[in-house]
């Protein structure tokens, strides 16, 4: 296939079936692997330094999360698992980013990854005097009020002068928690909107309410969505569908389809879980707030000690004692099938991607923002499941029961991900493909026996099935066991 055949390579997977979604090719072949990168697919040069056998074997791009919160060397090591290669911080984000990503190269990491630029932490810092302090500080700081109020011209000016320099220093456009801050003006929304369209990038937002859910919401959250990408031209991202729509599933996804039918940009993720996962502290959990969504206490589990929430009293307690604490909110339940018919079909829109939201990992001796560098992670540590499982789950719900072929399925993994930043970030276009020149982020595993493995409980179980899994051309997992000293991720970066 290639002009210029290399004579060797570093590494050649044989045999396997080589599926790449955007060329088409789903063949049983090789991929020759060399500095980093795929050199062949089908030619493979004979002479490798190392040969994986990949018989039985899908071989395809790893897949790209564009949102994971578990950005610590085993919450990078649980996604492997899952056959993820490339998890970045969307969603909530980080400020300063610099020292994001400086902290995080110092530390090295198993996958690739990468931030965009945090409104709420920058937020919290103008607007309460809460200083950013990573993705802890801004999970501590979701339930202040003095940062969910509408903000003053001059704490605009200054936002917006924090959020340009943290989009200059390479940040992937701009996180917004608007879910969690619901007073602020939809004006300011706009404005953070055109900014992150003036410097070229998207926005990831976590929606306000739908009106169904609070009638007096200052703007629909899915309808801001899709009209700030009309009046700005911005990319707007859709967060994580599911868990801020539930019923109201096919009304957003409607809106979502006419919005990119008359040319807005409008993407959109979903992770295929019926609970979701949060601060205690978030507004939308306080005793007064919680049955605008049909929850009740009872609807609330602890991660960590598995407490369910018995009372009002006991949630109050709880906010106040550690506001930054995770619980599981039970949106949907995954055991009733109407409620699974909505994440399948959130799932399987067109254009949806797969995006894990995946959580910090809680454990008995927890210091704020570190979990252990053992592996297996011991006992006692835990997080939402879809930490480990979105990908595999994901895939077992669209190949087995909405019937997806494997090249469709993975196209939401991987490819439709990288399309999703390219604008951004014109390296991702070596990302998310197996063919000559791309980044040699590869997933090979055994379709039969592919599964997630995590539960509400015990959320850090690996998924099974993966067999090698490749980040810039290293192998972090060979024969299904994992290399505990690979760190070959490297950032993704914006400008
Ligand atoms: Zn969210």
């Amino acid at each position: 296939m290639t002009e210029h055949l290399p004579t060797s390579a570093d590494l050649i997977i044989r045999g396997g079936r080589v599926i790449d979604p955007e060329s088409g090719l789903d063949e049983v072949t090789d991929v020759a692997v060399a500095g980093g990168r795929v050199v062949a697919v089908g030619d493979a040069p004979t002479e490798a330094a190392a040969v994986i056998d990949a018989a039985g074997c899908i071989v395809t791009a790893g897949f790209i999360d564009l949102h994971s919160h578990a950005q610590t060397v085993p919450g990078h090591r649980l996604q492997a698992f899952d056959g993820v290669t490339t998890t970045l911080e969307l969603e909530s984000g980080e400020s300063p980013i610099a020292s994001a990503y400086a902290r995080v190269a110092a530390e090295g990491r198993p996958l690739n990854y990468g931030f965009s630029a945090s409104w709420a932490a920058i937020r919290m810092e103008v607007l309460a005097g809460h200083p950013r302090n990573g993705l802890h500080g801004t999970f501590a700081g979701l339930g202040l009020p003095a940062w969910q109020r509408s903000a003053s011209a001059a704490e605009r000016v200054r936002l917006r002068a924090l959020l340009e320099e943290d989009l200059a220093a390479g940040g992937l456009g701009v996180g917004i928690l608007m879910g969690y801050a619901q007073e602020t003006d939809p004006e300011e929304y706009t404005e953070v909107a055109r900014l992150a369209a003036t410097a070229g990038r998207p926005t990831w937002t976590h929606a306000r309410d739908l009106v169904e859910v609070r009638p007096d919401v200052l703007r629909d959250g899915a309808e801001e969505i899709v009209r700030t990408a009309a009046e700005t031209g911005a990319h707007m991202h859709y967060c994580h569908v599911t868990s801020t729509s539930t019923h109201h599933v096919d009304r957003v996804l409607g809106l979502i389809a006419d919005a990119t039918a008359e040319g807005g940009t409008v993407t959109v993720e979903a992770y295929p879980y019926g609970a979701g996962s949060t601060a205690i502290n978030a507004r939308f959990l306080a005793p007064d707030q919680l049955g605008l969504r049909g929850l009740r206490p009872q609807s609330l589990v602890m991660v960590g000690s598995g407490e369910r929430i018995d009372s009002v009293e006991r949630l109050v307690e709880l906010r106040a004692a550690d506001p930054g604490a995770a619980v599981l909110v039970e949106f949907l339940d995954d055991g009733n099938d109407a409620h699974r018919a909505i994440l399948r079909r959130a799932l399987s829109f067109p254009g949806t991607v797969v995006a894990s939201d995946a959580m910090p990992l809680v454990g008995p001796d927890e210091v704020a923002g570190h979990a252990p560098e053992e592996w297996p992670i011991p006992p006692g540590w835990t997080t939402h499941p879809r930490t480990a499982g979105t990908f595999t789950r994901s895939l077992r719900l669209l190949v087995d029961e909405v019937r997806e072929s494997w090249a469709d399925a993975l196209a939401r993994c991987s490819l439709l991900p990288a399309r999703t930043l390219e604008s951004a970030v014109p390296a991702m276009a070596d990302k998310g493909r197996v063919r000559p020149g791309a980044d040699a982020d590869i997933v090979v595993f055994d379709p039969t026996a592919l599964r997630d493995r995590a539960t509400y409980l015990d959320g850090t179980r690996p998924s099974e099935g993966v067999r090698h899994l490749l980040v810039n051309g290293r192998a972090v997992i060979r024969d299904g066991v994992l290399d505990l000293d690979a760190r070959p991720g490297r950032p993704v970066r914006a400008g």
